[in-house]
């Protein structure tokens, strides 16, 4: 096979703590006992936790080695579609890290926070700027929670309308946390179709959306990665009827500074700041996911609010229209921090971002479109959708395809979703890889293909370079070894 710069590395073997301590040995030198042996120390040598026995170099080396073995977007392209693994820059976690932030401490009076609650001020209203939208809340710790947020807006808002309605009108191109929002909140969830352009008709949503429902719930751009071009009518549509229109937002990455979210009808809207606005993120969290909301469904909004009295911050209860607390304080402060550096130091630039997001998936489109089926040949936004249409007669499924790809040392895109798409491959490359990197991956997933018809057999049981090869996916998770003797 071709090699890829970074896709091999030295195969180290290591063994646990456990199996590497040998009785005596230390990672430090205290100077000899000069008092009398005590009980403690007994109860801790004896009945204590059998801690093995290290030297520094030793336990520096075990983890060293084990943080080689783990794929990050500091190593390698991440093209995941849908979670936006763009490359973090690393002044975000600086900044952070500043002692008067990291040391903040929530149950300060205002009176010394005045810093802190400024950043939190002043990044909800560049949020509010860069998305079009009117009042925005930090609090949400994550997409999901925004999207439930965004619901008890939704339920908030017709209550004090007097009106009972009980149904969210959701897309089958919408992210999987929609539907589960949908029904969290209480509602029910109505499946509508996307169309043969991948996107919402608005004939569709005027056929089920009624006085009973209390709006629609769009991804935009929607999991395919198009821009869902008919929204205006659609807003209209639902706006007509008395509902209200939640954008999933966690693409913005591809529309950042370019769309305004209120003009096309959008009533609220949350962000994945862990995705478009640089968290290192895909290990599970902290993230933060603010909604950003219009001007009517401002009273709503989660509180405690941050309030600027002439120049003094602080934070206020004074809503009582709003949907109440979410969140422990004001949401996941490390992360308000970073996408507020992020923001800052990008400026006037942070279009371009998704002007670059858009150009690299679009290249990726044309470059792989003889090679894959594409799902929908059309420009896309800042991914693109393939099928394993074109390997199905030589038995060559997606899952083959993307494992092989890890030997040649990239992270598999995203696999069979969205659910509309046949053996989907979802591809983001985002804004942060360069032509030569996109290239790489182009022809390495050629290559891929290509041994597919020369030899399947090398796909079917691939990953073949890495620690362990292909896993038993359900059972890996169910039962995990945390032991890595034995290569498999
Ligand atoms: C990631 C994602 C979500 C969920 O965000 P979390 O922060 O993981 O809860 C929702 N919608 C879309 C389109 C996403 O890509």
């Amino acid at each position: 096979m071709k090699e890829f710069a970074g896709s091999t590395g030295l195969v180290l073997n290591e063994p646990l703590l456990f199996e590497k301590g040998k009785k005596g040995r230390s990672g430090i030198s205290l100077p000899r006992r000069d008092v009398e042996f005590s009980e403690l120390d007994e109860t801790l040598t004896g009945n204590g936790p059998n801690f093995p026995d290290l030297s520094e170099v030793e336990v520096v080396r075990h983890y060293t080695r084990l943080s080689t073995w783990n794929f990050g977007v500091d190593t390698g392209m991440y093209p995941l579609g849908s979670c936006t693994m763009k490359y973090n820059p690393k002044t975000n976690e600086k900044q952070a890290a500043l002692p008067g932030f990291a040391g903040a401490h929530p149950l300060l009076p205002a009176a010394l926070s005045q810093g802190a609650l400024k950043v939190m001020f002043e990044l909800e209203r560049l949020l509010a700027e860069i998305t079009g939208m009117d009042a925005v809340s930090l609090q949400p710790a994550a997409g999901a929670h925004g999207e439930l947020a965004g619901m008890l807006v939704f339920h908030a808002y017709h209550k004090s309308k007097g009106s009972r309605r009980s149904k969210i009108i959701v897309p089958d191109t919408a992210h999987g946390t929609n539907p589960a929002s949908v029904a969290l909140c209480g509602y029910s969830p109505v499946n509508v179709k996307s169309n043969d352009r991948g996107v919402l008709s608005a004939d569709t949503i005027a056929a089920v959306m009624d006085d009973e429902t209390a709006g629609i719930m769009v991804t935009n751009p929607n999991t395919l990665g198009f821009f869902e071009e008919n929204i205006r009518e659609i807003a209209e549509i639902v706006h007509d009827k008395g509902g209200l229109v939640y954008a999933d937002g966690a693409n913005m990455n591809a529309m950042l500074g370019i769309v305004s979210m209120s003009e096309v009808g959008i009533d609220v809207l949350h962000l994945n700041l862990h995705k478009t606005f640089s968290t290192p993120h895909g290990g599970g969290g902290p993230g933060a996911g603010p909604i950003c909301v219009r001007k009517h469904l401002e009273p709503y909004l989660p509180t405690p609010r941050i309030v600027d009295d002439n120049g003094e911050y602080h934070l206020s209860y004074d809503f009582p229209s709003s949907i109440g607390k979410l969140h422990a304080f004001y949401g996941n402060w490390g992360i308000i921090i970073r996408a507020y550096s992020y923001i800052l130091s990008l400026g006037a630039d942070l279009k371009k971002v998704s002007q670059l997001a858009v150009l690299n998936a679009n290249y990726i489109k044309e470059k792989l479109k003889d090679t894959l089926q594409l799902a929908y040949d059309r420009p896309c936004m800042h991914e693109c959708v393939f099928s394993d249409k074109l390997q199905a007669p030589l038995k060559i499924t997606t899952l083959d395809m993307v494992k092989r790809l890890i030997d040649y040392g990239f992270h598999p895109p995203t696999i069979y979703f969205p659910l509309v798409v046949h053996g989907a491959i979802m591809i983001e490359p985002t804004e942060t890889e360069c032509k030569e990197d996109l290239d790489l991956f182009v022809e390495a997933f050629k290559e891929v293909v290509r041994e597919a018809g020369e030899d399947p057999e090398r796909l079917y049981k691939a990953p073949w370079r890495t620690k362990v090869r292909r896993l038993d996916e359900t059972g890996a998770a169910r039962n995990p070894r945390l032991t890595c003797g034995g290569g498999n």
